[in-house]
Order: structure tokens, then C-alpha cells, then sequence
């Protein structure tokens, strides 16, 4: 990662024998020495070369002095930045200290200089000019791929909602004819007073059913790839409310489960409704969907944290095996066979989405046997 090129350090001093004193005590392979004698001088390289690590500057010079040279710097937006030692010899005028930091010097020595002193403070000033190089390549680099990352997840996202919204329709129509030819085949069996073939009728119910499971899985695909189109928040939104809506929506299925749903006074949060509907919604119809032989009894809950809200929602269903806690939250991951419960695998995927967008975690600790808790953070702001 690190640059190993060397670090250009700019000598300013009028006078030759200063230059190379400063040079030699300097010396180092690190270091590539740029000189100038005169202020003029110096801003003509700078024109050229921008990257520098440090000026070391004289301050008596004749015309532009070093101060003067050094406001002109400090002008540039690509300049200013570079730190810059002044080096002077006169030890007689305290007031030069005080206006070589008003131009913004950030060191200044007396000559003669001593020769470890000065080297010791280059070291330091070549040091941080080296981190900060490493530390901007790795910003860059970062953002590159940040920027990659969320231009291929739109792509993707795109296709998966070009895909899924293209495919429903001609699957539409699959389905209609397959329910016309098995009616027709029920009402006209192939000879008079036969029962339609029972191959036949067995491919038939196997068509039918790929066809249901096909349009399950496409409509999940599009409700997912749709969660970013109504993801920003709306303002505090009343998580109670939230809860009542969603009882409400799975009345049936509570009352044919003889399910019990409760929750203490939740928080008032910043995000959007409708998302949060979906999210409560599909955790709780799971809890409900993977119940025991018992009667399903489902917490939620929500405690306040120093930066979020920690949700939980606590079932006593079939629980989960630790091994695929992090895998059910994945695009079409189930963990029984397609008939032993209806499902396409999408539910906590959107779930993940939707709390990753608000930037929380979702995650779920369960005991096999005898049930789950999944939890979810909501940042506060
Ligand atoms: P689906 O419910 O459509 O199968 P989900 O993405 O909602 O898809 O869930 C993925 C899998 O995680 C489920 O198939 C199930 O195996 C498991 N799962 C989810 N919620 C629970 C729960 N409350 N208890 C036990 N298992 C669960």
C-alpha cells in the first residue's frame, strides 16, 4: 500500500552554501530535494510540482521575502496544505516569530541550525505526509468500491424487478390455460363413462402446483426488489399503530392458530411506515407459521439503547438451528421441504433489507424445540 516513492522537500534560502548545508544534513534516500533561491523561484516550482512534504523556508531574502512567499502559498487551494519551516537568523526580533504563524508557518528555527533538531523535525513532517498519502490512497480505494458495490446492487436490483414484473405476466397466462385444460379434461374424459387417466391427473396437479410456487416465488422477487422505493422515513411513526395494523392484517390466521400476540408500549420511531408493517408482519407470521402442537404465545418488546432501539420479537415455535441463523435471512432460504410449509424464502430477506437500510442489524438466538427471538436495531436518529 505504502508509496515508495521519495518525498520532495523544497529548500528555499538565497544563499548557495545554505542550500547545501541544509541538503547535506538532511541527506537521506527517502528524500528528493527540490532548491530555489529566491521566493519567486520557489513559487515557480510549486507551479510544477504540488506534492510536497514540507518547505523548509528562509525568511530573509531579498525581494519576496519568505513571509511574503509563504502568504502567496497559503492562496493556493492545492498549497496551503504544505507545512512549511522557517529558518531564520535573526534571534534579535521576537515579533518575526509571531508573524511567521499568522501566514501559517507551522515551525520555525534559528540558524545555525542544529543539524539533529532539524533533522528530527523533517522526520516527523516526512512521516505524516507518508500516513496521510496511505490513509488517502485507502479512502480512495474505499470509495471506489463503494461506489462499485452500489452501482452493481442497483443493477441488480433492477433486473431482479425487470425480471420478476416481465415474467408474471406470460406465467399469468400459463396458468389460466392450465386451469382451463384440467377443467376441460374433467368434463370431457377421454371415453364416455371413464375417469380421466390418473397419470394424467397427477401431471396435471404437478403443473398447477409448479405454477403456483412460480408465481409465489416471482411476486416474493418483485416485493423485494421493490423495499428500497418506499424505504425513507416519514417522520416519528408510532410502533403501537404499527403492531394494531398488523394484528389486524393476520386476524384470520391468529384466530385459526389460536395464537396470543403481545407487546408493551413501544417507541415512537424514524422510519417508514408501511416498511415497518412488513417487517413486524413477516416475523410474526413466521412465529405463527412455525409453531409447535402448542397454541403459538409471541412477546414483542423493545428496549431503549444508548445510540437505538433493541426490538425483539419471542416466539415458542419449532425454533431454529443455531447452524442457520444467519443463513434463513438469505434470498430463497428455507429450511424444510416446499410441502410441509408454504413459504418462498423471502420473508426476513426483505426483513434484512429493510432493517439494513435504516442502518440496524437483524439477527435470531433460538433453542431448538422450543423457540426463537429474532431481534432487530433501529438507530435513533
Ligand atoms: P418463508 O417463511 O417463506 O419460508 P422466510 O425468509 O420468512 O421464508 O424464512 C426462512 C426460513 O427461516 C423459514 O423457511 C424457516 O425455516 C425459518 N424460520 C423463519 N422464522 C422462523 C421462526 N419464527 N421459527 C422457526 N423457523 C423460522
Amino acid at each position: 500500500m505504502s508509496t515508495e516513492k521519495a518525498i520532495n522537500i523544497l529548500l528555499v534560502d538565497d544563499r548557495k552554501e545554505d542550500l547545501l548545508s541544509m541538503q547535506v544534513i538532511l541527506a537521506n534516500s527517502n528524500y528528493a530535494f527540490h532548491k530555489a533561491a529566491s521566493g519567486r523561484e520557489a513559487l515557480r516550482l510549486l507551479l510544477k510540482e504540488r506534492d510536497f512534504a514540507i518547505i523548509l523556508m528562509d525568511v530573509e531574502m531579498p525581494q519576496l521575502n519568505g513571509y511574503e512567499t509563504t502568504a502567496l502559498i497559503r492562496e493556493s487551494e492545492q498549497l496551503k496544505h504544505i507545512p512549511i519551516i522557517f529558518l531564520t537568523a535573526n534571534n534579535d526580533k521576537p515579533n518575526h516569530i509571531f508573524e511567521g504563524y499568522q501566514v501559517g508557518a507551522v515551525d520555525y528555527m534559528i540558524k545555525p541550525v542544529l543539524p539533529e533538531i532539524l533533522r528530527a523535525k523533517v522526520a516527523v513532517f516526512a512521516e505524516l505526509y507518508k500516513k496521510t498519502k496511505e490513509l488517502q490512497i485507502q479512502k480512495d480505494e474505499l470509495e471506489l468500491r463503494t461506489e462499485e458495490l452500489i452501482r452493481s446492487n442497483r443493477e441488480l436490483e433492477k433486473f431482479a424487478y425487470v425480471a420478476s414484473h416481465d415474467m408474471q405476466e406470460p406465467l399469468r397466462t400459463i396458468i389460466s390455460y392450465i386451469e382451463l385444460i384440467e377443467k376441460k379434461l374433467i368434463q370431457v374424459p377421454a371415453n364416455e363413462g371413464e375417469e380421466m387417466d390418473e397419470d394424467l391427473q397427477k401431471y396435471m396437479n404437478f403443473v398447477v402446483d409448479a405454477g403456483y410456487r412460480m408465481r409465489e416465488l416471482i411476486s416474493g422477487l418483485l416485493e423485494y426488489s421493490q423495499v428500497d422505493r418506499d424505504i425513507k422515513p416519514q417522520g416519528p411513526i408510532n410502533c403501537e399503530n404499527v403492531l394494531n395494523e398488523v394484528v389486524e392484517n393476520l386476524k384470520y390466521s391468529i384466530e385459526d392458530n389460536k395464537a396470543t400476540i403481545q407487546y408493551d408500549s413501544l417507541p415512537q420511531i424514524n422510519a417508514n411506515y408501511m416498511r415497518m408493517v412488513q417487517l413486524f408482519q413477516n416475523l410474526i407470521s413466521n412465529s405463527i407459521k412455525f409453531k409447535r402442537d402448542i397454541p403459538p404465545i409471541i412477546n414483542i418488546s423493545c428496549r431503549k439503547k444508548e445510540n437505538n432501539y433493541l426490538f425483539s420479537i419471542e416466539d415458542n415455535g419449532i425454533g431454529i438451528n443455531p447452524e442457520y441463523g444467519e443463513k434463513i435471512f438469505e434470498l430463497f432460504k428455507r429450511l424444510h421441504p416446499v410441502g410441509e410449509y408454504i413459504g418462498a424464502g423471502i420473508g426476513l430477506a426483505i426483513c434484512k433489507k429493510i432493517v439494513e437500510r435504516y442502518n440496524g442489524k437483524i439477527w435470531v438466538e433460538s433453542t431448538p424445540g422450543k423457540g426463537s427471538t429474532f431481534y432487530f436495531t433501529i438507530p435513533k436518529e
